[in-house]
């Protein structure tokens, strides 16, 4: 007899606490699962700024699939998806000859940059995405410094970070960490080094608790940040970038946090989104497919009173796929599903190694005590993977 196929895209948050949800869930013979993802490692997504600046090596910030995943009951198939085919109920992957068939679809295939059309960014830019990503903004960085004392130009030793959200401001604050000692490998004065957050709006870290905000300003800008708000940036070029009004701010290095939109394989399905995200209902499906179910940066979820959507995040992605792997264990079986019901526990945000900012429950928190609660939510994430022996491996306080 056949049994369900399920199909989940993407090892990311979603996508990986729907597996393993699953894992517990079902028996060998109740449901055919399958993962899919393009590389063999899962990427800590929340850690990517560490080695983007060069304070943790990438492999700090990556997790083999098969240490945290059952293979003998979850099939990996380490691939790269190309495209979505809602009719015929089936994925095309680059490598394999036979597309992909489904009964049921989680699509978990994470963010893209968003870059508003803005000219030069997507060709001069660096981007914090992925693990291939942020090492060549480390080397690039590096190669940048190293050819400084011969070249003696200012911009080679000038970085800009474009956007100051929870990205672009947990970069800047590595790069403060990171400086001194990439100052004293290339013989550099410290206090030439620019590095400059540029932020359309007018203030970092919009919509956030302003105490919060000038204390990260304030810490950030006696470790040398220049802040530039209310600046849009207009244009990337490879010389640095063109701010509203026409000023050029001269830099080899430009790194865009400037935001995420959903991933494009989603839109080009034909399923409905809104900037790449899909509006799910309250079991997550995509409107129209009972079967095809969205979660993490590609979906849309908004707040009780249908106001605002939630911003994209580990937190909000990890409990999506916690509420999923249950409901389609519950749905194999002709249960019922329950509605998902996302319960913000609070935003901690580090400036580097030893500060951090964070509202956590109603209880604002800055300096020490936020960094290190910030490195218990990072362990958290590794104990929900791979329980105590996880934590113990690759965990760091
Ligand atoms: P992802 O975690 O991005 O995973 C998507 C997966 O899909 C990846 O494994 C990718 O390789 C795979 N994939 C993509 N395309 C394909 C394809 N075509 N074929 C096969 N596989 C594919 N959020 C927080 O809550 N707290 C934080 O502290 C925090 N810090 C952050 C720090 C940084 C530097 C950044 C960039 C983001 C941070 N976020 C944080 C946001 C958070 O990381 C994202 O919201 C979260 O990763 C979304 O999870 P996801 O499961 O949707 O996608
Ligand atoms: P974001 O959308 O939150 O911030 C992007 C920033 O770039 C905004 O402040 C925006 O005004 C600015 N911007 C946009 N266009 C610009 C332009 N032309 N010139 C200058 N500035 C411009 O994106 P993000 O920071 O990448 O965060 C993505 C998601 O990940 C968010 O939901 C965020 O909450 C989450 N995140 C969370 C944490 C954390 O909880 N510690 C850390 C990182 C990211």
């Amino acid at each position: 007899m056949s049994v369900p196929k399920i199909v989940i895209l993407g090892a990311g948050y979603g996508g990986l606490m729907t597996a393993k949800g699953l894992q517990k869930e079902l028996n060998y013979n109740e449901a055919e699962v399958t993962l899919v993802n393009q590389n063999s490692y899962h990427y800590i997504t929340t850690k990517l700024h560490e080695p983007a600046a060069g304070t943790a090596h990438h492999d700090h910030a990556r997790i083999a699939i098969e240490d945290v995943i059952n293979t003998k009951k979850i099939k990996f198939i380490r691939d790269r998806v190309t495209s979505i085919n809602l009719q015929q109920k089936e994925v095309q992957l680059e490598k394999g000859d036979e597309p992909l068939k489904y009964d049921y679809l989680v699509i978990g295939l994470g963010s893209a940059p968003e870059t508003f059309g803005i000219k030069g960014l997507l060709e001069n830019a660096l981007f914090i995405r992925n693990i291939d990503s942020v090492r060549m903004i480390r080397e690039h960085i590096e190669y940048m410094f190293a050819r400084y004392p011969s070249e003696k130009k200012e911009e080679l030793i000038t970085i800009v970070v474009g956007g100051a959200g929870f990205t672009g401001i947990e970069y800047v604050g590595e790069l403060v960490d990171r400086m001194p000692e990439l100052c004293r490998e290339y013989d550099i004065p410290l206090e030439k080094v620019r590095i400059v957050n540029i932020e359309a709006a007018p203030t970092v870290l919009p919509g956030f608790d302003k105490e919060l905000v000038d204390y990260a300003v304030k810490y950030l800008e006696s470790k040398g940040v220049e802040f530039l708000i209310s600046t849009p940036i207009e244009e990337c070029t490879q010389d640095g970038v063109i701010v509203k009004g026409g000023k050029e701010i001269k830099a080899s290095t430009v790194v865009w946090t400037g935001g995420v939109r959903g991933n494009k394989l989603v839109e080009d399905s034909g399923i409905e989104t809104m900037r790449g995200r899909v509006k799910v209902d309250e079991f997550l499906r995509a409107p129209g497919y009972d079967n095809v179910f969205v979660l993490g940066d590609s979906s849309l979820v908004f707040n009780e009173d249908g106001e605002r959507p939630y911003p994209p995040t580990a937190q909000i992605a990890t409990q999506q796929g916690q509420c999923l792997g249950k409901n389609l264990a519950a749905l194999i079986r002709g249960g019922e599903m329950k509605p998902f019901k996302y319960e913000p526990k609070g935003t901690v945000a580090s400036l580097g190694r030893k500060e951090a900012i964070g509202v956590v429950g109603n209880k604002k928190m800055a300096g020490g005590m936020a960094a290190f609660m910030k490195k218990v939510i990072d362990l958290r994430w590794l104990f929900l993977l791979g329980g105590v022996s996880l934590v113990l491996r690759k965990g760091k306080l």
